[in-house]
């Protein structure tokens, strides 16, 4: 069994079902993107008729809104899954940034753009 070129086949297999796990994850994004900015609009709509004598809410109805401000956070995920692709092509994708060690593929594939594996995480107190 030659050692390093199992290690090389792995490589590219990761990165096959990475990036697999990064465009499906982008999918369902897009998909939730795409309803939230269809609420979005209807919430501009009705919103408009009834702030027409307070202006100043209207100011920056992405900051007040609950779908203005998930349209926001979901752009953020688009924007980590985009920089993840990247990373999984030239090949740093899923290194826990604080100790540099590989994030297992669980936890990987439930939050594919996490930049911590799990043990540093829960040392900084997250989830
Ligand atoms: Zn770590």
């Amino acid at each position: 069994m030659d050692a390093q070129k199992a290690k090389v086949r792995n490589g590219k297999y990761m990165k096959v079902k990475l990036t697999k796990i990064l465009e499906m994850k982008r999918a369902e994004i897009q998909g939730k993107l795409e309803v939230a900015q269809q609420s979005f609009r209807k919430e501009l709509k009705q919103t408009s008729v009834f702030t027409k004598n307070h202006p100043a809410d209207m100011d920056n109805p992405v900051a007040t809104s609950i779908n203005g401000a998930r349209i926001d956070n979901l752009l953020k995920c688009l924007k980590k899954i985009d920089l993840a692709l990247k990373k999984v092509e030239i090949g740093t994708f899923g290194m826990c940034v604080a100790c540099s060690k590989q994030i297992p593929l669980g936890r990987l594939e439930v939050i594919p753009f996490t930049d911590y594996c799990t043990p540093c995480k829960t040392e900084m107190g997250h989830t």
